[in-house]
């Protein structure tokens, strides 16, 4: 039925071929390419099906995009390299006829500035084009828009206040490592924190705000107010929003290692100059830091991320919580990896598949809250990710 590319070999793009090659009604053909061959290669091997094809690309450079897509011919990209790289991708699918599929928002690499604006600027050429890019389809953004949308749908007239609460309440048993690239993951968390009221944005402080959240079989953990990407989406497609925030945990340890990190200048973005060489030293820490992928073997507990949703229906009040919890075990057995890059790789397959099927096809750029829920809720629970529901609890916020 369907050709799928799929471009990065790291955590998420790991877990991303399991879980095409698991769903081989749907995805018929398979390529995994990134930068490095060789990690494309040994995922074939984990997944024992040689029939999968692998190849080199640099994902920065649109001639060579250009050159792999006119090759293999796929139907459908899922990008899960890095965020630097979704121009490049978008505009290689413009040339090739190729729809599109990522999971985290473009980002200039000299600045650590999130927004959908490069993105959104493309829709109305894919519109032209006929090929439809699905935007943010990972856990968050993604499973969180698309709870976001299944909550619009069937439970309220009016959603007024969403909190989107992030927790990892696992332990790899290192000293600090981060989850997914840590790049990428520190410029994200180092930024000022952000979140919508009242038609507004409202700037605090990076880690300013905090509270201690309940998560369900897990218990109480502080939570940390972050600017997230979906907000901006999930404010503008759902406009009877009047606040909306986005919460995530750390431990102590964590947030003690990365004031450390900050305050010796490890977490710059800006080129230096060491020994006549021009180094980035966030990159050079990456380079030391421990690989997320190789987490899994001794990580321990859960993830539980959900959406808590405070709003009107006929004419009441009510609350809604929607929420996952995934184990860091049960997703390395499966996958190699742990539980942030299988909640990532597994919503990023599904959108591919809700592409195939027809279900998720239309010309333009579009968030995932913008498509039909129920098919991708229906998959979540047959692919590795159930979900629950509390109706008129307590949300804590
Ligand atoms: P990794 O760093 O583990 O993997 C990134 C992969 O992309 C590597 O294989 C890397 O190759 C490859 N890559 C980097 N640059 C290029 C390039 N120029 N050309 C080709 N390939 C390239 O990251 P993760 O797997 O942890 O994360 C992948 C993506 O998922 C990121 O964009 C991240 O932001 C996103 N994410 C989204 C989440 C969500 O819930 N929405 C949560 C977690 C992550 P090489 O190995 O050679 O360096």
């Amino acid at each position: 039925m369907g050709k799928v590319l799929i471009i990065g070999a790291g955590g998420v793009g790991t877990v991303a071929a399991f879980k095409v090659a698991q769903n081989s009604d749907v995805f018929t053909d398979i390529m995994i390419a990134s930068r490095t061959k060789s990690k494309c290669d040994a995922i074939v091997k984990a997944i024992g099906n040689p029939d999968i094809k692998t190849a080199a690309v640099d994902a920065d450079s649109v001639e060579e995009l250009v050159a792999l897509f006119n090759s293999f011919k796929p139907e459908i990209v899922i990008n899960v390299a890095l965020p630097y790289q979704d121009l490049t991708i978008m505009e290689a699918c413009l040339q090739c006829g190729v729809n599109y599929l990522d999971t985290a928002n473009y980002e200039p690499k000299d600045e650590a500035h999130f927004e959908y604006s490069w993105q959104w600027a493309y829709h109305e050429r894919f519109k032209e084009a006929g090929l439809t890019a699905i935007l943010g389809c990972g856990f968050d953004p993604g499973v969180s828009g698309v709870y976001t949308a299944y909550a619009a749908k069937h439970y309220f007239d009016e959603i007024h206040y969403l909190d989107i609460v992030d927790c990892n309440a696992g332990n790899h048993h290192k000293a600090f490592a981060t989850n997914f690239n840590p790049e990428i993951n520190i410029r994200e968390i180092t930024q000022k924190g952000r979140y919508y009221e009242d038609g507004k944005w409202i700037e605090t402080g990076a880690l300013e705000i905090h509270k201690p959240l309940t998560y369900p079989n897990i218990g109480p953990r502080e939570s940390y107010l972050l600017y997230h990407e979906e907000l901006e989406s999930l404010t503008k497609n759902f406009p009877t929003i009047k606040r909306a925030r986005f919460w995530m945990t750390f431990g102590q340890e964590y947030l003690t290692h990365l004031r450390v990190i900050q305050n010796i200048g490890m977490a710059r973005i800006d080129e230096i100059d060491y020994n006549g060489q021009k180094i980035v030293p966030l990159q050079f820490l990456k380079a030391v830091l421990p690989n997320p992928q190789d987490l899994g073997e001794n990580y321990e507990g859960e993830t539980s991320i959900g959406c808590r949703i405070r709003g009107i229906k006929d004419g009441k009040e009510r609350t809604y919580y929607v929420y996952n919890n995934c184990s860091h075990q049960e997703a390395y057995k499966e996958t190699g990896m742990q539980g942030v890059s299988y909640t990532t790789g597994v919503p990023a397959m599904i959108g591919a598949m809700m592409f195939l099927k027809g279900l998720w096809r239309r010309p333009g750029v579009w968030n995932v809250e913008q498509f039909d829920p129920d098919p991708f809720m229906e998959q979540l629970n047959k692919q590795g990710l159930p979900w629950h529901e509390e109706f008129d609890k307590n949300l804590e916020l």
